[in-house]
């Protein structure tokens, strides 16, 4: 049954079936793992007075009197029946429900639950009646034409039916060993869980299972790496005469990634290496230092863009180095000077190239490609790099990140990969400064920044956690918000920019504001990371706490890239300590790597395991769940089942290598 298709639940029509496919539910497995987004705890009664605004509660209650509805302007609609308990009164409140007056029950009590608004005395909002507890309920993600309910009687109806068809696929020791209850345990307490602490046994269970397929495929990417013939370079001398190019002298932290370079890539076996460092921190000397390497050994090399933008500030680099043996490929070049590129990189004479992932993938082949240098969004494998090169060759390949991840946890994600950390900044650079701004004082920190507009020349950036208002996010500042108001009440070039756009529009804003055009830029995250506009010193950040730490580290790499002092200003509206303590962290340091730390520690790993988006970070339960003892410990299991599978081990590793085949097949196989 496990297999069929959604119609064989009870309750579940061809209509119905419909709306389930619209949230990518076929089968009736599909339904088993489709897992709640948070869950209800109507566990435990509460008292009336102790419920905090916002907050969802049951209550046993006595009902005051009878329901009424009273109509209001344009035709809305109140129902009220007022409950009490020992501590206090309230309103169970229904908005243009009027028959909702008559769903309230006739006896004397009952339970009653629903979100407590207190803005204007004690409301439940929507508020249904049971006669029993209701327990923890779970939420589930919904579609049009579905409802909670709706779902939650699907799901029971599957977990009574099938429970028994799932296979376990842990075999006893493992479960002892890492404390696990079973699969078909851990299905059922997930959907329904007895208690808190069953359904932190179910996570626990689920999202180590999802952390050791994941830590699987890691290993059997590592282990398929190793077998790939790739180019032995000779790298004597190599940095002696790249250096001496150089218009500055490289930092310890450079030098150091040097060395590891030349190491890496002298060896057969192809080089998988990723670079992280801060924002600023010189990385991109390090990937041209790469190519320079490969271009003395006679090979050509590639790094590729995630931006047209930052295509044509790797290209002025380049030709300082390379000369004519560089050429850039863009969208905006004539027919003509493309091909002619194109033809250049394909008979040899081009040896460095550079532009975006889209273009050169299209577009070119390579006479002898010996080296491909990506960011980490946009990394690829194996497969893809032998397809650009020539045939029965491996290119060595070169990861740059600009998101600082701890060490402990980067050996994980990116178990797979070398790594190499550029800890230090190159000399003079100024930190930028960062202040916590209260909501009082927003007004004239935003005077303030006018000012310096116009008496200075600077410009700025505003960043916004969302595009427009939503009822999921509650008190945030909108970037259409923040727009219109700073646009009506600042005497400055205001723009907007999010991601909702088209790319030609957002590039064509982001150019107007390179050139100075625009002094204030509102935008959500899309700002691309490593665009460079020194004359940007300033950077506003609203709803600051919406934003993870590394996150807010990451937007004020966006400041500071001229002579100029800079400043970030973080706002929140959040009068609660914890949200200022963390932000607090930012004021305290410029150290993306100790940032990185205190979200790990705040916030668990669920922050960084989105940075890796090739496909293999795609965790269903894991992110409700993973913290960095769970993939430790996984990683641990995986590297013991990869030396001896056994049987269970077997089953694990197919079902690894099933589950991400597409990214098995582009980064391993040669
Ligand atoms: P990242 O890519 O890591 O964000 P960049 O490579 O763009 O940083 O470097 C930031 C700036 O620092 C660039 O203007 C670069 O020329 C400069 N820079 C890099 N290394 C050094 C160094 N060793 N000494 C002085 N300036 C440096
Ligand atoms: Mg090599």
């Amino acid at each position: 049954m496990l297999n069929q298709a959604l119609t064989s639940i009870k309750g579940i029509g061809p209509k119905r079936a419909e709306r389930f496919a619209a949230l990518g539910l076929f089968s009736v497995r599909d339904l088993l793992y489709l897992f709640p987004r948070y869950y209800l705890d109507y566990s435990r009664p509460r008292l009336i007075s102790q419920i905090e605004h916002g907050e969802f509660a049951v209550v046993k209650v006595e009902f005051i009197g009878l329901p009424k509805t009273v109509r209001i302007r344009n035709g809305m609609t109140i129902t009220t029946v007022s409950v009490g308990d020992e501590s206090g009164n309230m309103q169970a409140t229904w908005y243009n429900q009027p028959y909702a007056a008559g769903l309230v029950p006739k006896e004397v009590g009952g339970f009653v639950m629903g979100r407590m608004d207190k803005r204007h005395g004690a409301k439940l909002i929507t508020p249904s009646f049971t006669n029993e507890l209701p327990g923890i309920l779970p939420i589930y993600p919904l579609v049009r034409g579905l409802n909670q309910k709706i779902v939650r009687d699907a799901v029971k109806n599957a977990v009574h039916s099938c429970m028994d068809e799932l296979d376990e696929s842990f075999d006893e020791a493992l479960m002892q060993k890492f404390d696990l209850i079973s699969l078909k345990s851990a299905i059922k307490n997930i959907h329904f869980p007895n208690g808190m602490e069953s359904l932190e046994a179910a996570r626990k269970r689920l999202a180590f299972e999802d952390a050791l397929i994941f830590t699987i495929v890691l290993e059997i990417l590592r282990s398929d790496r190793n077998r790939n013939a790739g180019i032995a370079y000779r790298t004597d001398n190599c940095m002696k005469e790249f250096i001496s190019l150089l218009p500055f002298a490289p930092t310890n932290a450079q030098l150091e990634v040097m060395n590891e370079l030349n190491a890496d890539m002298c060896l057969l076996r192809p080089m998988n290496r990723l670079i992280q460092g801060d924002v600023g921190s010189g990385k991109t000397i390090l990937a041209l230092y790469a190519m320079f390497v490969a271009m003395k050994n006679g090979y050509q090399s590639v790094l590729m863009a995630p931006t047209e933008i930052l295509a044509e500030q790797h290209y002025r680099q380049l030709k300082n180095i390379f000369g004519e043996r560089a050429a850039l490929i863009t969208g905006g070049m004539s027919r003509k000077q493309s091909e002619e590129v194109i033809q250049g990189i394909r008979e040899g004479s081009i040896l460095v190239v550079t532009g975006t992932h889209a273009l050169i993938e299209n577009k070119v082949e390579f006479h002898k490609l010996g080296l491909v240098i990506t960011d980490e969004q946009h990394r690829f494998g194996v497969r893809q790099r032998a397809a650009l090169g020539h045939k029965g060759c491996c290119p060595d390949a070169l990861i740059m990140s600009a998101t600082p991840i701890p060490r402990t946890l980067s050996l994980i994600l990116y178990g797979d990969l070398d790594i190499s950390i550029v800890d230090g900044m190159p000399p003079g650079r100024k930190p930028v400064k960062t202040r916590f701004v209260p909501q009082e004082k927003r007004i004239d920190m935003y005077r303030y920044i006018e000012a310096c507009i116009r008496e200075q020349g600077i410009q700025t950036y505003v960043v916004c956690p969302m595009i427009e208002e939503n009822d999921e996010m509650g008190d945030v500042n909108s970037a259409e918000n923040v727009f219109k108001e700073l646009r009506e009440n600042l005497d400055v070039r205001v723009e907007l920019m999010h991601g909702r756009m088209k790319n030609a529009e957002k590039e064509q804003i982001m150019n107007e504001f390179r050139l100075g055009d625009i002094d204030l830029l509102v935008s959500t995250t899309v700002i691309e990371v490593g665009v460079d506009v020194p004359n940007a010193c300033v950077i506003v950040i609203e709803s600051a706490d919406r934003f993870g730490l590394a996150q807010l580290h990451q937007l004020r790499g966006r400041v500071g890239r001229g002579d100029k002092e800079s400043f970030c200003f973080l706002l929140s509206a959040s009068r609660s300590k914890s949200v200022k303590d963390r932000l607090e962290t930012l004021v305290a340091t410029n150290d993306g790597f100790k940032i990185a730390e205190k979200d790990l520690e705040t916030r668990g790993p669920g922050e960084f395991m989105g940075t890796r988006q090739h496909g293999i970070s795609e965790f269903g339960t894991a992110a409700l769940a993973m913290n960095l003892e769970t993939l430790t410990r996984a990683r641990d299991a995986a590297i013991e089942i990869m030396k001896d599978p056994g049987r269970s081990g077997e089953k694990l590793i197919e079902s690894a290598k099933n589950k991400y085949r597409s990214v098995i097949e582009n980064v391993a196989i040669n």
